[in-house]
């Protein structure tokens, strides 16, 4: 019988016993374990039987997703491109840390319908939703990559392109594939995601799991100006979306991370500083600051984007310390490959 060929990376160990059948639950289960590994190819998994290995080659395929441009930069980010089964493509990234700890990075969407102006992702518009089995291969790409550079891969954020919680459903599919102990067994406590500010899918998160870290990019937290910056806040209003976060605080026991994009002279003064501490308030929140990583031919209201100057980020950051808030600044990794956040999409 003539039966499409599917890609198993996407589907759980428990969805694995039906779709492989006639194969028995427990080789369904190796397969699982077997896929995990990264192995290329059913003729790999060496205990299945050789009528077995030859019934799902031709029934199924490993991946759907297949390695695209590799860039390294010398400060150890490595940027991939992931082709997709229907010539879109994705990117993720490898990312390094000072203490040598090793973060995969992935996208959960080709493009991104929010379209934020400081974002190259936003400036492409929206192609489509991955599919789990999409993300799990990046996970898979990058760990490869990682190998590749000696490197092990030990956290992961949803931070590539696109807007995570508008692809809730696959995404918490993948998750589960990706933290499930049969197989590649990452804990969610080393898996953060990261919002745009979508109140009903911090909800769903909060209700359905699984209890990820969680990261809000409020970038201003006046309201005019953030929704000119972020058009996903027209339809999600702060309160809102800070009402979501307490609840999904409540539910986690988690804390949050606050993300803001700075933009040189636009969101980092005294007034912004001011709104950002009363938005914290009563919220258990770390605050992240990012330096705005240039893109080109971005503007806001008639002016190019340009970086803050580094005292203004400063002057921001201890303005918000002095309200009490915990402030980190993200390195500034990637950018030699435009690597490093908001940057991605340049592959195309
Ligand atoms: N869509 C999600 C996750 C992907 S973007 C979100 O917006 O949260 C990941 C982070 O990169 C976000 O905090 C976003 O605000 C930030 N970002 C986007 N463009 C950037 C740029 N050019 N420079 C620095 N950070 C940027
Ligand atoms: Fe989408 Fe996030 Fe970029 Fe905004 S910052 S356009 S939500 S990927």
């Amino acid at each position: 019988m003539d039966m499409p060929v599917r890609s198993l990376s996407g589907f759980s160990a428990d969805e694995l016993i039906p779709l492989l059948s006639p194969l028995p639950p427990y080789k369904c289960r190796e397969v699982f374990k077997w896929i995990s590994r990264g192995v290329r190819g059913f003729e790999d998994m060496t205990s299945l039987g050789k009528q077995e290995r030859e019934d799902l080659t031709r029934r199924f395929v490993l991946r759907s997703t297949g390695r695209g441009k590799e860039l390294a930069d010398p400060d150890g980010t490595v940027k991939l491109q992931i082709r997709l089964h229907d010539a879109v493509s994705t990117e993720a990234v490898l990312l390094t840390d000072k203490e040598g700890r090793s973060t995969a990075c992935i996208s959960t969407q080709a493009g991104c319908p929010v379209g934020c102006v400081f974002c190259k992702t936003g400036s492409l518009g929206f192609r489509r939703n991955l599919e789990a089995g999409e993300m799990v291969e990046q996970f898979l790409h990058i760990r490869e990559a990682g190998t590749r550079w000696g490197r092990e891969v030990t956290h992961l954020v949803i931070m590539g392109m696109g807007e995570p919680l508008l692809n809730l459903g696959e995404l918490r599919r993948a998750v589960g594939i990706i933290t499930d102990p049969r197989g590649l067994g990452l804990s969610k406590r080393r898996i953060t995601v990261s919002t745009s500010g979508i109140a009903g899918g911090i909800r769903e998160l909060a209700d359905l799991g699984p209890p990820l870290r969680l990261a809000f990019s409020l970038t201003s937290a006046r309201e005019e100006l953030r929704n000119a910056l972020v058009p996903s806040g027209r339809t999600n209003p702060l309160p809102r979306i800070k009402e979501a976060l307490g609840y999904y605080q409540e539910k986690t026991g988690r804390r949050i991370t606050l993300e803001a994009v700075l933009l040189g002279g636009i969101n980092t003064g005294a007034e912004e500083a001011a709104a950002f501490r009363a938005f914290a308030r009563g919220l258990d929140a770390v605050v992240n600051l990012i330096p705005w990583n240039p893109v080109e031919g971005l503007g806001f209201r008639g002016r190019a984007l340009r970086e803050p100057a580094p005292a203004e980020t400063e002057a921001f950051a201890r303005l918000l310390e002095q309200g009490g808030l915990k402030v980190t600044r993200r390195f500034r990794r990637g950018r030699g490959v435009s690597g490093a956040c908001g940057q991605l999409g340049s592959l195309d």
